[in-house]
C-alpha cells in the first residue's frame, strides 16, 4: 500500500513533506522517512512506527534543502524491520539517490536473483532496492537515463519518486494502478503526492494526477519541469483505493473517493429487499457507504456501534491473535440503540471475515435481533498482487466459501455483496480498472 510524497523549489521541503506524509498517514503505519536536498548533501532521516512519533520540530528543521521525498510504509513486500524503510539511500557512480516507491514489482524475485548472480549485495528484503541496483549497474551516462534504463526491469505496480542532489524524477506505471497527483505550493514549489488529501492540509493547489506510463523531471531552482512518455497509458486504477485505501477527501483520477463510495451504498441498496429499522455503518471504513445506503432507502442512519480512534486500523498488525484483540478495543456497540432492533450493517468490504463476524457478534450481544450485512465491494476471491495487502488464498473468506457460508461464518441473517458489474458502475463504466482481488485478472504479468 504505502505513501510516497516528493517536494521540490520550496524552502520549507522537509516540512511540507512531513505534512503530507502525515495527511497519508492511513496508508501505511510501520515505518516512515525523508531524505532532503540542500544542492549539496541529501540527509535522510527514518524510523519505524507513526510519521509524528518520527519526526518532531527540532529534527524536521535539522532536515534542510528545498528537495525532500518521503514514504510511509506498510509492508506488501519486506519486512517491517527498519532496513525496510524508506526511501531507500544509496551511493552510487553518480552520486546519492533516494527512492520510495508506492506499489508492487511482480518480477522482483527473478531480477533480485539475478542481480544477486552477478554480484549485488542486497541490505534489504524490498522489490524497491532492485531499482537502486539496476540505476547503480546501469551504463548509462546520467541519472535520467540509468533510471529509464532500469525501469525496463520493473514489472509490477508503482509510483516511484527519485530524489539525487539537483534532480526530483517521478515516474507511474503504465496502468497508473496506485494513484499520484501533482500540486503547486504556496511558496512556488512542486509536491507529488500519492493522494490529494495531502495538497489539501498544505493548501496546495491541485494541477493534474501524473499520467499513467509518464516521468516528470522536475530541477532545483527550475520552475519549468520535463513529462516524457515512458509507456503507452493503458489506465487501470486499482478499484480498491475507492473501496476503502484512499482517504474519502481525496480526489483519486478526478473522482471523489467519498462521492464514489456513496454510490456504491446507493447501488448496493438498490437490491437491498428487506426490512430494518435503520441502517448502522462500520466506523470509519463503511459510513460513505452506508450514507448512500440509508439515503437511497431513505432510511434512519445510526451510530450505533463506536469507534475509539486512539487504536489504528485492524489489520494492521500482522498477527491473528492481535486482530482479534484490536477490533474489541476498537469498536464499542451501543446497547441503548440497538435493543431487539432489525438492522441492516454496511461496511466496505469482507477480506478474511474475521472483522464482520466479531461485529456481529457484539451488535447480539448488545442485543440487536436481525442483523443483515451488506458489503459495499464484491466477494474477494484472489490476492492482490498489485500494492494492495490482502491475504492468501487459504485466509480469503470468500475465495474458500459461497455466500451463504460466509453468512453462516460471520453469523449475519442475511448477506450481501456488490457484484462486479454493479462495482463497475458505482465506479462509473467508461474507464477500465484493476480489479484483481474480485475476478483475478492479473493483467500484469512477469
Ligand atoms: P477482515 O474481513 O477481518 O479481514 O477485515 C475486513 C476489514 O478490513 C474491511 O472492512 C476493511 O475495513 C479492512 N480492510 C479491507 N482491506 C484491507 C487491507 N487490504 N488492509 C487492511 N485492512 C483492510
Amino acid at each position: 500500500m504505502c505513501a510516497v510524497v516528493g517536494v521540490i523549489n520550496s524552502k520549507q521541503a522537509s516540512l511540507y513533506a512531513y505534512y503530507a506524509l502525515f495527511a497519508m498517514q492511513h496508508r501505511g503505519q510501520e515505518a516512515s522517512g525523508i531524505s532532503v536536498s540542500d544542492g549539496k548533501n541529501l540527509q535522510t532521516l527514518k524510523g519505524k512506527g507513526e510519521v509524528n512519533t518520527i519526526f518532531n520540530e527540532t529534527n524536521i528543521a535539522s532536515l534542510q534543502g528545498e528537495l525532500a521525498i518521503g514514504h510511509n510504509r506498510y509492508s506488501t513486500a519486506g519486512s517491517a524491520s527498519l532496513a525496510d524503510a524508506q526511501p531507500i539511500v544509496a551511493s552510487c557512480m553518480l552520486g546519492e539517490v533516494a527512492l520510495a516507491h508506492n506499489g508492487n514489482l511482480v518480477n522482483k524475485d527473478e531480477v533480485r536473483t539475478r542481480l544477486i548472480n552477478e554480484g549485488a549485495i542486497f541490505r534489504s528484503n524490498m522489490d524497491t532496492e532492485n531499482v537502486i541496483h539496476l540505476i547503480a549497474r546501469s551504463k548509462k551516462p546520467n541519472l535520467k537515463e540509468r533510471f529509464i534504463e532500469s525501469l525496463k526491469d520493473c514489472i509490477g505496480a508503482y509510483c516511484f519518486v527519485l530524489a539525487s542532489k539537483g534532480k526530483l524524477f517521478v515516474v507511474r506505471d503504465r496502468f497508473g494502478v496506485r494513484p499520484l497527483s501533482l500540486a503547486k505550493l504556496k511558496d512556488g514549489g512542486y509536491i507529488v503526492a500519492s493522494e490529494s488529501c495531502a495538497f489539501d492540509l498544505i493548501e496546495a493547489e491541485f494541477i493534474r494526477d501524473v499520467k499513467p506510463g509518464e516521468m516528470l523531471i522536475f530541477t532545483l531552482g527550475k520552475d519549468e519541469f520535463e513529462s516524457i512518455e515512458l509507456f503507452k497509458a493503458e489506465p487501470r486504477i486499482c478499484a480498491f483505493e475507492y473501496i476503502y485505501f484512499a482517504r474519502p477527501d481525496s480526489i483519486v483520477e478526478g473522482k471523489s473517493v467519498y462521492e464514489m463510495r456513496k454510490k456504491m451504498g446507493e447501488i448496493l441498496a438498490d437490491k437491498f429487499k428487506h426490512k430494518v429499522d435503520f441502517v448502522v455503518p462500520v466506523p470509519d471504513s463503511g459510513v460513505s457507504a452506508a450514507l448512500g445506503f440509508a439515503s437511497r432507502l431513505k432510511i434512519p442512519l445510526e451510530m450505533a456501534i463506536v469507534r475509539n480512534h486512539y487504536v489504528g486500523r485492524t489489520f494492521i498488525e500482522p498477527t491473528q491473535e492481535l486482530r482479534n484483540l484490536r477490533v474489541k478495543l476498537k469498536l464499542n456497540p451501543m446497547h441503548k440503540v440497538l435493543e431487539g432492533k432489525e438492522i441492516v450493517v454496511v461496511d466496505d468490504s469482507i477480506v478474511r471475515g474475521t472483522t464482520s463476524k466479531k461485529i456481529i457478534s457484539l451488535l447480539r450481544n448488545a442485543g440487536a435481533k436481525t442483523i443483515h450485512f451488506a458489503v459495499a465491494c464484491p466477494e474477494i476471491k484472489f490476492p492482490d498482487l498489485y500494492g494492495i495487502d490482502t491475504p492468501t488464498f487459504e485466509e480469503l473468506i470468500s475465495a474458500n466459501k459461497s455466500v451463504d457460508e460466509v453468512r453462516e461464518y460471520i453469523g449475519a441473517d442475511t448477506l450481501s455483496f456488490l457484484s462486479i458489474d454493479e462495482l463497475k458502475q458505482s465506479l462509473g463504466t467508461q474507464r477500465q480498472y484493476s480489479l484483481v482481488s474480485f475476478d483475478g485478472d492479473y493483467f500484469i504479468k512477469s
